[in-house]
């Protein structure tokens, strides 16, 4: 049997793909990547990232991503997250200001640069399954025009969510609660909003809204699956609804149109178990999932990225303990995220609803003031309270984005 072409297939081309595939083909190794989709992931419009993301993407030689145009710096962040509006300016942070990118244009430029660097990006790739053999793996890739296959010697999941590599090769991926989030994309004018970002709680989740550069707002709900209705119209007069309660939100969309799409999406935090094995791991959400309140999926891709290569490298270079070091790291981070996460959410102080009870279970209160990478929440940093608009006046009125 011969000895596979390849080194190293990446299945997944989002930010952990990309960034692992950069960093293994910078140290000599030879690496294509297969991805699904034609464009972009599909993700969330609005991510916000934290300024340490440049040091990532600095790691991985392509910061100058976020000079595009579709990367506009976000300088503070207001929560009310517990009684108190707090705001906190990024001006003088240690890591910079924040990022609010378009997380299907991000990606796309991630993937450009990659194809600069000559590493080869097949599109339009599914992964179908993945099946050992002498020295490596067999992957089969189904695209518009038939079934391929390639051959590797090590297989990197960067599938997302769904973790498809590892569980096809034995592992779970599981999800701490039912926690979704209704996503919508609302009609601008967002300019006057630019620049911030605003998070508020209210007894059935929390919510997150920032201006795109596209003109548009994106506004994320964070609820229990249990409480959005089935069916597009119930959902979208459920999310005007509970808007009720979240009066900054509700003023900050005023004037604004109706939503011009809206979907539904998983936002549990989940891990996958193990996430590496012989000749395999997984990286970015196919290893573990981060609460969306964290802000920090991309980043922890981007960085578990460059752990994953040179994990992956130093198998290749014979370490025999090189995976079993990745699969402990990924696990300790991953508990101590679950741990920020209780903090957190207890911290809010609104424990006498289910939603916020299921996921502050167990919580010490010490660790909120702990919880130092939990950002840009209230709790650490420093923020500074502000006047609260919604309890010093009416709301605005907000006819202008009752649905259609
Ligand atoms: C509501 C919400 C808000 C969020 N907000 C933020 C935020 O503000 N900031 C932030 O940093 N993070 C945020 N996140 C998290 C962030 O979106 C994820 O952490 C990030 O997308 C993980 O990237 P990934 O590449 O691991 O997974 P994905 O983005 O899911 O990418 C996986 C890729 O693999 C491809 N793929 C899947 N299966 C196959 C297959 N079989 N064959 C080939 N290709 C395949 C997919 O097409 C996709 O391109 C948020 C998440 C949610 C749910």
């Amino acid at each position: 049997m011969r000895a596979p072409s390849l080194d190293v297939l990446v299945v997944g081309a989002g930010p952990p793909g990309i960034a692992t595939a950069l960093a293994l083909h910078a140290r000599g190794l030879r690496v294509v990547i297969a991805e699904r989709r034609v464009r972009g992931t599909r993700g969330t419009p609005g991510e916000t990232l934290p300024g340490r993301v440049r040091s990532a993407l600095d790691a991985l030689g392509i910061a100058d991503v976020l000079d595009d145009w579709s990367c506009t710096p976000i300088r503070s962040h207001r929560a009310r997250w517990g009684p108190a509006l707090r705001e906190r300016h990024l001006a003088h942070d240690p890591d910079g200001h924040a990022w609010q990118v378009d997380r299907d244009g991000f990606d796309e430029l991630l993937r450009l640069r990659a194809v600069e660097r000559g590493i080869d990006v097949r599109l339009g790739m599914r992964c179908t399954s993945v099946v050992p053999e002498t020295g490596g793996w067999r992957i089969a890739l189904d695209q518009e025009r038939g079934r391929s296959s390639l051959r590797a010697a090590f297989v990197v999941d960067a599938t997302g969510r769904s973790a498809f590599v590892a569980r096809r090769l034995g592992a779970r991926h599981e999800r701490c609660d039912r926690t979704v989030a209704v996503i919508a994309g609302i009609l601008g004018p967002a300019a006057a909003r630019c620049g911030s970002t605003l998070v508020e709680v209210c007894p059935d989740g929390w919510w997150y809204a920032a201006a795109l550069p596209s003109d548009d707002i994106a506004v994320n709900f964070v609820t229990d699956a249990a409480l959005v209705p089935v069916g597009a119209s119930a959902r979208t007069g459920a999310l005007f609804d509970q808007l009720c309660n979240a009066p900054l939100i509700e003023r900050y969309l005023a004037g604004c149109g109706s939503p011009a799409w809206l979907r539904v999406v998983s936002a549990a935090p989940a891990v996958t178990s193990p996430v590496a094995g012989a000749g395999w791991l997984a990286t970015g959400d196919a290893s573990s999932v981060h609460d969306p309140l964290a802000f920090s999926g991309v980043t922890k891709a981007l960085e578990q990225g460059l752990s994953s290569a040179a994990a992956i490298a130093a198998w290749f270079g014979g370490d025999p303990l090189a995976l079993d070091r990745y699969r402990a790291a990924a696990e300790d981070d991953f508990a101590a995220h679950l741990q920020a996460r209780r903090a957190c959410y207890a911290a809010a102080g609104l424990s006498r609803f289910p939603f916020w009870r299921q996921r502050a279970a167990s919580s010490a209160p010490s660790l909120a003031r702990t919880s130092a990478p939990w950002w840009p929440m209230t709790i650490t940093g420093p923020h500074r309270a502000v006047p609260d608009p919604a309890h010093d006046a009416p709301a605005a009125a907000s006819a202008a984005h009752v649905p259609a």
